[in-house]
């Protein structure tokens, strides 16, 4: 979770005639890592200069291996201080438990900190910009000027820095201290993940000095916060067709005597989405009765749409059947050569009829019964304003009102209602909003 502390990492300075593929294989990392930690959605539009950030790149040992011969009269200290490390890596990289134990010819495994010829590689930390932070409390922070981090990062008005912004902090501390500049009676606040994207859910922390009243309003729809005695969550979705880019994000905290507000510019990034055309048959496109279709789905968004203060969910959810995900969330759609007006809004899995299916997280069963279109469909509510569902199944196991646990079985996969085959379509929502389910297998909200 993004804790809005600066984290170490390795930045990749694009470099000509590279591409994403060659870079992912140097640092022993995948090409969607590196796409998704710089919201890179088409993979081949990287450029020469850009600066990248390589998750999960081994930045103890970053460079290219290189073997060193001892030399007579050499030590350790002297070998590191030619390739620019430490005495303590040489012996760690090379197992070496007694350092008077070198010997001349001996092969030691180094690693060039900052090989000549390519000085595509920097040192330097990543700071993700939390709400209420400015350019200079992050200069403050990391002991740099306000300057340096601009000419780093290509900001030429240093106002206008948003929220889930990734900085480049040139030579950075590694041990930052905490700080935000927040208005009394906000201590801390954190926005995980960030930045925020469509068709996925952010998980909101707000911490105060004193018991607050909290609300708040972030691309036109309210914030609902849980919690209390000076720390409180909200849990928002954003639309999966909401467009990319700044959005306000407006907290007020109430302490009876005074109102506060929290005004932040968030970063909402492309989802990365696919698309799709479907073909329905003229003699298809007529089945269903559209006041039918409407009403149903009204039904099903009056069921998951409220706010249950109690939260049933914790940790990342489980998945809800062993079968392999045939389709994603948020795929654009466009019927008999429509626009892309709508979006797939859950996750299909296959299996034949009969698989089971499991709660991936406790909740209260809200519907359990028959459908035109979603077929044997049950829906759990999550507290917190979460909910999922599980439509065209063979058979429901549970009643509404029931509690479930995690990883109970509620029913079989089937192939009821408007379907082509056999599947469940796995759907989850946050404050009535449609997010990518599979979101909350990874990671764990608030
Ligand atoms: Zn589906």
């Amino acid at each position: 979770m993004a804790q809005g502390g600066g984290r170490n990492v390795t930045i990749h300075v694009v470099q000509r005639g590279e591409n994403l593929f060659r870079i992912a294989m140097r640092y022993g990392v995948t090409v969607e890592a590196i796409a998704q930690a710089n919201g890179i959605t088409d993979p081949r539009r990287i450029y020469v200069g850009q600066r990248l950030i390589i998750p999960g790149a081994d930045t103890s040992s970053p460079g290219v291996p290189v073997t060193h011969v001892v030399q007579p009269g050499e030590t350790l200290f002297t070998i590191a201080q030619l390739y620019g490390t430490t005495p303590g890596r040489l012996a760690e990289l090379n197992h070496i438990v007694n350092p008077d134990s070198l010997y001349v010819g001996q092969v030691l495994t180094v690693y060039e900190e900052n090989p000549s010829g390519t000085a595509s590689i920097q040192r330097g930390t990543v700071h993700v910009v939390q709400p209420g932070e400015t350019l200079f409390r992050i200069a403050m922070r990391y002991g740099v000027t306000v300057e340096a981090i601009a000419q780093a990062n290509g900001i030429t008005n240093p106002t206008l820095i948003y929220a889930g912004q990734q900085l480049v902090i040139p030579g950075g501390d590694e041990t930052p201290e905490l700080t935000a500049d927040l208005p009394w009676p906000a201590l801390s606040f954190t926005v995980h993940p960030l930045p925020a994207s469509q068709g996925r859910a952010v998980g909101l922390r707000l911490q105060t000095a004193v018991p607050v009243e909290l609300s708040g309003t972030f691309m036109d729809r309210q914030i609902v916060f849980f919690g209390g005695d000076g720390v409180y969550y909200a849990v928002f979705g954003v639309h999966a067709m909401a467009e990319p880019g700044l959005y306000p994000m407006m907290i007020t905290m109430n302490t009876g005597s005074e109102s506060v507000t929290i005004t932040q510019s968030v970063q909402v990034a492309d989802g990365g989405y696919g698309y799709e055309e479907i073909d329905i048959p003229p003699d298809r496109a007529g089945l269903l009765d559209p006041e039918l279709v409407r009403s149903e789905a009204e039904m099903v968004a009056s069921l998951m749409a409220g706010y249950t203060p109690t939260r049933y969910f914790d940790g990342p959810m489980g998945l809800p059947t062993a079968g392999s995900v045939t389709s994603m969330f948020g795929t654009r759609r466009s019927y008999n050569g429509g626009p892309y007006s709508s979006f797939h809004g859950g996750v299909d899995f296959g299996g034949g009829v009969g698989a089971p299916i499991y709660a991936p997280a406790a909740g209260v069963v809200v519907f359990s019964g028959q459908l035109t279109v979603r077929g044997n469909a049950t829906i759990i509510d999550h507290g917190w304003g979460v909910y999922t569902g599980y439509w065209h199944q063979s058979e429901t196991y549970v009643q509404a009102g029931q509690f479930v646990s995690a990883g109970q079985l509620i029913g079989a996969i089937g192939a009821s209602g408007l379907v082509t085959g056999a599947h469940l379509h796995w759907e989850l929502r946050v404050g009535g909003i449609q997010v990518d389910p599979l979101q909350w297998t990874r990671e764990s909200f608030p």
